[in-house]
């Protein structure tokens, strides 16, 4: 696992999800532990949509520590079967945004459960097929800079 330098993680004054995390803000909490907080986000995309937040404060995931990380997804495994079981749903999307221009709306990364009941509730189209003279350049630019 690559630990290169990160951000502090330290609170940061004015964050949102700062002041939720040390209950200065008030949630309506599914989950906490020494590291993390899972609380029901506060304009659903659908009924039972939450959010899993690291208490530290990182902005987007180039930042977030491999360790952070590696504990993310088995968490939002744990509590989106929860919430399965609890709500009766049986589909669901983890949504995560980085960056403004990807909708992120709140600068502390973030992990987004949102139960689905209905095809078409959440305006996701499928794209248009592939320019396939392109894609291999595309894959190329990534591979490129793998590091
Ligand atoms: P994103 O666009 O990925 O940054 O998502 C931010 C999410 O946080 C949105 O779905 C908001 O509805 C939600 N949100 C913002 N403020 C609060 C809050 N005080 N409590 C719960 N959810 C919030
Ligand atoms: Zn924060």
């Amino acid at each position: 696992m690559s630990e290169e330098p990160r951000k502090s993680g330290e609170p940061v004054n004015g964050c949102v999800f700062c002041q939720i995390s040390a209950g200065r803000i008030p949630s309506i909490r599914v989950y906490e532990d020494a590291e993390f907080v899972a609380f029901m986000d506060i304009a659903p995309q659908t009924e039972g949509h939450f959010l899993i937040v690291p208490r530290a404060h990182y902005e987007v995931l180039a930042e977030v520590p491999d360790a952070i990380l590696a504990k993310v997804l088995p968490l939002a495994r744990r509590l989106s079967g929860a919430a399965m079981a609890g709500l009766g749903f049986e589909a669901f999307n983890i949504l995560q945004n980085n960056g403004e221009v990807a909708g992120q709306a709140v600068a502390h990364w973030h992990m987004h459960v949102i139960p689905r009941r209905a095809k078409g509730e959440l305006a996701f189209k499928p794209g248009a097929p592939a320019d396939l003279t392109k894609l291999p350049f595309v894959a190329e630019n990534i591979r490129l800079n793998i590091a």
